[in-house]
C-alpha cells in the first residue's frame, strides 16, 4: 500500500510546504479538493489530510499522489497518520447513540419536556458526562464534539418531538423518537437506564470499555444498551464469580444442567463440552446499582437459553421456561 511509504519527514515537509504556499496554493499545486472531515492538527493549525498525504508520498518517494490514486478518510488517511503520531480530527457528525438521547432525554423529562438553554448547568454538566462516555471512538470526534451548544439543540429536538408538542418539531432523528416513546410509556425504568449509565461513569465502570461504539456485544436492541449490556457481560464472565456458582452447583448435587431447560454440555458434547456452562445475572444493572453481585442474583445457563433471555427486553429465567412448555 503506497500510505506505507510515508514518513514522518515527508509529512512534515509537506506541512511545511503547505506553510509557505498557503492553503489555496498548495491544494492548486497537487490538484486537491478542500477536505470535508479530515484535518490533520499541528500546533494549533488544520492542514487538508488527503492533500498532505499526497504531497508527502511526494516527498519520501518523489512522486506525489493524486487525488484519484487513493482514498480518503478514518481507514486509509487518517489511520497512517496517527500511525505516524500525526492529529487527526474529524469534523463529521456523529449521530447521538440510543444510550447518549437517553440521557438528554432524563433531563428533558425532569424539565416537564422543555428544552433547556445552553447556559443551564444541567446542560454544561451532562455535556462532560456525554464526553466522557465511551461510546464514540476518540479519535473521530470533532473538537465540539457533545458541545453544550449541541446538548441544548438535543434537549430541543426531543421536546418538540413529543406527542404533545403543539409547535413545529425542530429536526430530530429515528432514535429520538424510539426513546421518547419508551419514556411516555415507563418512565421509571428509562430513570433508572439513565442513573445506571451516569453511576457507571463515576465509578469507572466503563474505564475496560474501549470505543464501545453503538450497540452491544450480543444485542444492538438490548433494554440497557451498549454500554450496560457490556458491563452485564464483563460481570457474567467473572470467572471468580462463575467457579464459585458452579461449585455450588456441583456440591449441592445438581450438576451443570441449564437452569431453563436442562441442557447439559457434558452429556450432549462429552469431554469438550465438561464443565462448560454460562452464567446469567438475573437482575438488570440499572436495578442492581451499585449492589454487588450475589450468587443468588446468578444462573448457570446454557448458550441458547442465554441469547433468548437478552433478545429484547430481558426475560426473567422463569418466564423463558414457560415460553419453553408452551411450544
Ligand atoms: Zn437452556
Ligand atoms: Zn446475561
Amino acid at each position: 500500500m503506497a500510505l506505507e511509504n510515508i514518513t514522518v519527514d515527508a509529512v512534515s515537509a509537506a506541512l511545511g510546504e503547505f506553510d509557505a504556499l498557503g492553503r489555496e496554493a498548495f491544494l492548486d499545486k497537487y490538484r486537491f479538493g478542500p477536505a470535508r472531515s479530515y484535518f490533520l492538527v499541528h500546533e494549533g493549525r488544520q492542514y487538508d489530510s488527503k492533500a498532505i498525504v499526497g504531497a508527502a508520498h511526494g516527498y519520501a518517494t518523489g512522486e506525489p499522489l493524486a487525488p484519484a490514486q487513493f482514498s480518503g478518510g478514518e481507514a486509509t488517511v487518517a489511520r497512517r497518520l496517527r500511525a505516524l503520531g500525526f492529529t487527526v480530527a474529524s469534523t463529521k457528525r456523529l449521530d447521538w447513540d440510543w444510550q447518549e438521547v437517553v440521557l438528554a432525554c432524563a433531563l428533558v423529562y425532569a424539565n416537564g419536556w422543555r428544552e433547556l438553554r445552553t447556559a443551564d448547568p444541567r446542560v454544561q454538566e451532562l455535556s462532560q458526562v456525554l464526553r466522557g462516555l465511551p461510546v464514540h471512538p476518540m479519535a473521530e470526534r470533532p473538537a465540539n464534539f457533545r458541545s453544550p451548544d449541541a446538548v441544548s439543540r438535543k434537549t430541543s429536538d426531543l421536546a418538540t418531538a413529543h406527542p404533545d408538542y403543539p409547535g413545529k418539531r425542530t429536526r430530530g432523528g429515528k432514535t429520538d423518537e424510539q426513546v421518547i416513546a419508551q419514556f411516555l410509556a415507563n418512565p421509571t425504568h428509562m430513570l433508572d437506564v439513565a442513573a445506571a449509565l451516569r453511576g457507571g461513569l463515576e465509578e469507572g465502570q466503563f474505564d475496560e470499555i474501549v470505543e464501545a461504539r453503538v450497540g452491544s456485544v450480543d444485542d444492538p436492541e438490548s433494554e440497557e444498551g451498549g454500554l450496560l449490556m457490556r458491563l452485564h457481560a464483563m460481570r457474567e464472565r467473572d470467572p471468580k464469580l462463575r467457579d464459585a456458582k458452579v461449585e455450588r452447583a456441583r456440591q449441592s448435587g445438581r450438576g451443570l444442567g441449564c437452569e431453563v431447560c436442562g441442557f447439559d454440555f457434558a452429556a450432549t458434547y462429552g469431554a469438550r463440552g465438561s464443565g462448560y456452562v454460562e452464567c446469567h445475572h438475573v437482575v438488570p444493572l440499572h436495578v442492581t446499582g451499585r449492589r454487588k453481585v450475589r450468587l443468588e442474583d446468578l444462573v448457570l445457563i446454557c448458550a441458547n437459553c442465554h441469547r433468548m433471555i437478552h433478545m429484547g427486553p430481558w426475560l426473567r429465567p422463569e418466564k423463558l421456561r414457560e415460553l419453553l412448555l408452551g411450544s
